[in-house]
């Protein structure tokens, strides 16, 4: 019997099931296939498919969206993020539009780094005109996007980043201004650590053309940064990509450098590499001494030892769209595991988000995460083989002998899976504490989020009139209630900014990809706050940071006292 949230069953059913297809078939149909692995290694796939089964089916661990959907189809694409080369020339333009086609339609999403494009009104030697300019391209990818969506299973989502040195980047840091337009991109500018200084010391910089290495004018550093703080402001876009502490994290330099994550930020890869990922649903983490909960490590291990398993089962079985992808892919081996639920653990351990004590908890969970994983993949690579790029990694220095995958960790946005396991969003805390959906003929009912019920219940304060105000406000506040309760039960945007990025910051240390995290800013937030949100996320080692400030855009998904 699998517990699913009505939400959960409404997502299934109108997206994830095949006709006829149960949950329970659903999570067989991922299990089984993802297991055939096992049987190449000559172990007994029918065993570890009903491990994956349980693990599934219990909203312990998820894969990611593509896993759910494709697993069992006719080449099945298991994989959410991709990142492709566009170099400087029509041919590869269209080139990696096409490739970009063929993954939006197999379930992925796609990142790029525009920066190698000559800038607008540059030369074109082949027609002696001149160049439209990484932004134009945008537009022609953001219209293909849009057409390809409409065949595909999941709506193509593509990230582009410019570096901060290109001559477009004014162009490119304003592209969004107008709401109606690249609605399939988010664009993140590659931060360097020289743009980083030179704003600290007033400095000018330099915008290069990519075509000659050649300066084309010196600018105020701070201008730049001062209008994508702006623009970060009033749109929540661009957001940062930290590109020199990216690539100082890269396990394999002699491979190539990192320009682009994917769509929503949390997996920097190599040109043509891909990634899938999975989450771990921390609410399900927790045991019972006497009256208090505690994290179970113990389960918590046995869980991440699956799950890595399970991510590296799906390296080998996967059809990668591109033979590209496949050869890049396979070099690395990389996967990313990560967690959902961390704010409802808060909850329940009554642990507000807002405190020192979460944010060493969000950090010792991934340490904790991490090295199990690693321990994992060091297993695996003993037996399996290393990953094929494991002689010029980093791990050789480190004093590791065996690696099965360049990467082991990731922490995703989980904006569907998390919905399907009924917990809160990655690390993100709750949005609100109630939940709007629609029923039956057009019904509409709220209800109060479970982990705040059973919190409150447990501490004798659930009456009727304080359920009633949360369904009205989503929120405690101004409810007379203790104090500390009021803290625990905190929402996005009543929690300070610092808050957002300690956690962010705490997540990333121990992460060896990126981490998915909204910094969340009251409406009333200044263009200071959103400047003092980039300095800090920098300093404290952050690989990018996204802010949003509460009712910037038009059209806000998450609200007050609603779901999606
Ligand atoms: N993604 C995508 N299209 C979407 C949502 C997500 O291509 O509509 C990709 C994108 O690369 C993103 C990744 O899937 O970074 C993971 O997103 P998320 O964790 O929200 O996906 P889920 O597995 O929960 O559906």
């Amino acid at each position: 019997m699998i517990l699913l949230s009505p939400e959960a069953e409404t997502v299934l059913k109108t997206r994830y099931l095949l006709p006829n297809e149960t949950p329970s078939v659903l999570f067989q149909r991922v299990a089984s296939y993802v297991a055939k692995a096992e049987a190449d290694y000559g172990h007994d796939a029918a065993s570890y498919a009903q491990e994956y089964y349980e693990l599934m089916s219990s909203l312990t661990f998820l894969p990611n969206s593509p896993a759910l959907l494709n697993a069992g189809k006719p080449h099945a694409q298991l994989a959410a993020c991709f990142v492709l080369p566009v170099e400087d020339s029509l041919e590869d333009i269209f080139e990696t539009l096409k490739h970009t086609a063929l993954i939006h339609q197999s379930g992925g999403g796609t990142g790029f780094s525009f920066s190698r494009l000559r800038p607008e009104g540059d030369k074109v030697d082949a027609s002696g005109g001149t160049a439209g300019g990484p932004v134009s391209f945008l537009h022609i990818y953001d219209k293909a996007t849009q057409v390809v969506k409409q065949g595909a299973a999941r709506s193509g989502a593509n990230m582009a980043v410019m570096q901060v040195d290109h001559p477009d980047i004014f162009t490119f840091i304003t592209a969004k201004r107008r709401h109606d337009v690249l609605n399939n991109f988010n664009l993140s500018v590659g931060v360097t650590d020289d743009f980083m200084r030179a704003v600290q010391n007033k400095d000018d910089f330099a915008l290069v053309n990519p075509r000659n290495g050649k300066v084309v004018k010196m600018v105020p550093a701070k201008e730049i940064f001062d209008l994508l703080v702006q623009m970060a402001w009033e749109n929540g876009e661009p957001g940062l990509f930290f590109i020199d502490t990216v690539n100082k994290a890269n396990p394999t330099p002699g491979l190539g450098r990192f320009e682009s994550p994917n769509p929503c930020s949390e997996q920097p890869l190599l040109p043509f590499e891909s990634c899938v990922l999975g989450s771990i649903n921390l609410t399900k983490m927790l045991k019972k001494t006497g009256d208090e909960e505690i994290l179970d490590e113990d389960k918590l291990a046995r869980t991440v030892r699956t799950a890595i398993r399970f991510l590296d089962n799906i390296v080998d079985i996967n059809h990668y769209p591109l033979q590209q992808v496949t050869e890049a892919t396979k070099r690395t081996r990389k996967i990313g595991l990560g967690i959902m639920g961390l704010a409802e653990l808060f909850i329940s351990l009554d642990i507000p988000y807002a405190s020192e004590q979460a944010v060493q908890l969000t950090r010792s969970i991934m340490k904790f995460i991490t090295a199990e994983a690693r321990a994992m993949s060091a297993q695996l690579g003993q037996v399996r083989g290393n990953f094929p790029a494991f002689r010029d990694s980093v791990y050789i220095q480190q004093g590791y002998h065996y690696m099965r995958n360049a990467t082991v960790t990731t922490i995703a946005p989980t904006g569907t899976i998390s919905i399907i396991a009924g917990c809160s969003s990655g690390i993100e805390p709750l949005f609100g504490l109630a939940m709007t959906r629609n029923v039956l003929e057009g019904k509409i009912i709220t209800s109060v989020n479970q982990v705040v019920v059973e919190y409150l219940n447990r501490l004798g304060l659930l009456t009727d009139s304080v359920y009633e105000q949360i369904v009205a406000a989503g929120s405690v506040v101004g409810l007379p209630l203790p104090d500390r309760v009021k803290r625990v039960l905190a929402t996005a945007h009543e929690i300070e900014p610092y808050w957002h990025v300690a956690h962010l910051a705490a997540a990333q240390k121990y992460t060896d990809n990126g981490v998915s995290k909204t910094v969340n800013l009251p409406k009333n937030a200044t263009l200071a706050d959103v400047a003092e949100v980039f300095f800090t996320s920098y300093a404290k080692g952050c690989k990018g940071v996204t802010v949003y400030r509460d009712k910037s855009r038009d059209q806000q998904v998450l609200t007050h006292g609603i779901a999606c």
